[in-house]
């Protein structure tokens, strides 16, 4: 449960959160949570996904990576509000809940739409999901793939921002021929942002493959 913070706390969260360019509705968002202010890696890289730069961050769970990515995406969602806008790539079922969770709560007041495609989770619950048109989407490659595949009426081409999250363990659970396939079906076009606890030579060739001209951030 976030820890509420007072009013001279909130205000400070808000300052802190606005001067990297975050707006003031998602940095009050931020402010509910308890934030009482960016972490660093929210700080390094917050600026410059807002400017549109592909974003390649170096950082543990527990940095704050989630709101790295969430906070921008959720800030461009609201200049234009857009089915499919953005898909989050993650390892496990059970981060990719998490993910969704962050993104409701930061985006709550501007009424964001999220769908979670993991496995172990009916398919058709989550078709019904999709049908309902969500901003952004969370999910595991394998899931992601078998919903273009066989999900009618779900593609991806209208996507602005692909992130994948703990990229080292995506390539460690050998999900490398999943994001080819869903690279091959979102646009060339678009904002990517790659976190990753560690720089291996597989997140490397990742990089390579998906990012154009990225920034580096590490904590
Ligand atoms: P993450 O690294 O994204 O897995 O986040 C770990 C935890 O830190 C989550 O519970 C977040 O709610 C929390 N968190 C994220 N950003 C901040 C922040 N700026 N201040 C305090 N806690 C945060």
């Amino acid at each position: 449960m976030a820890v509420a913070l007072t009013e001279s706390e909130t205000k400070k969260a808000v300052e802190a959160f606005t001067a990297l360019g975050v707006c003031e509705e998602l940095a009050t968002a931020a402010a509910a949570l308890g934030w009482k202010g960016p972490s660093e890696i929210q700080s390094q890289s917050i600026p410059q996904a807002l400017e549109g730069k592909d974003v390649i961050g170096l950082a543990q769970t527990g940095s704050g990576k989630t709101g790295a990515f969430a906070l921008p995406i959720l800030q461009e969602l609201l200049d234009r509000p857009q089915a499919f806008f953005a898909l989050v790539l993650s390892p496990t079922r059970e981060l990719a809940i998490q993910i969704s969770e962050q993104f409701e709560a930061l985006g709550a007041g501007i009424g964001v739409k999220c769908a979670v495609l993991v496995g172990g989770i009916d398919m058709m619950a989550q078709s019904i999901s999709l049908g309902k048109r969500p901003h952004v989407i969370v999910g595991t490659p394998g899931r992601v793939v078998d919903h273009l595949t066989n999900t009618r009426g779900f593609g991806l081409k209208q996507l602005q921002v692909l992130c994948l999250d703990e990229a080292d363990r995506l390539l460690n659970l050998d999900f490398e021929q999943e994001i080819d396939q869903i690279l091959k079906v979102v646009p060339r076009d678009r904002r990517t942002q790659l976190f990753s606890a560690t720089m291996t030579s597989k997140v490397a060739k990742l990089q390579r493959a998906c990012l154009k001209n990225p920034v580096k951030v590490e904590v």
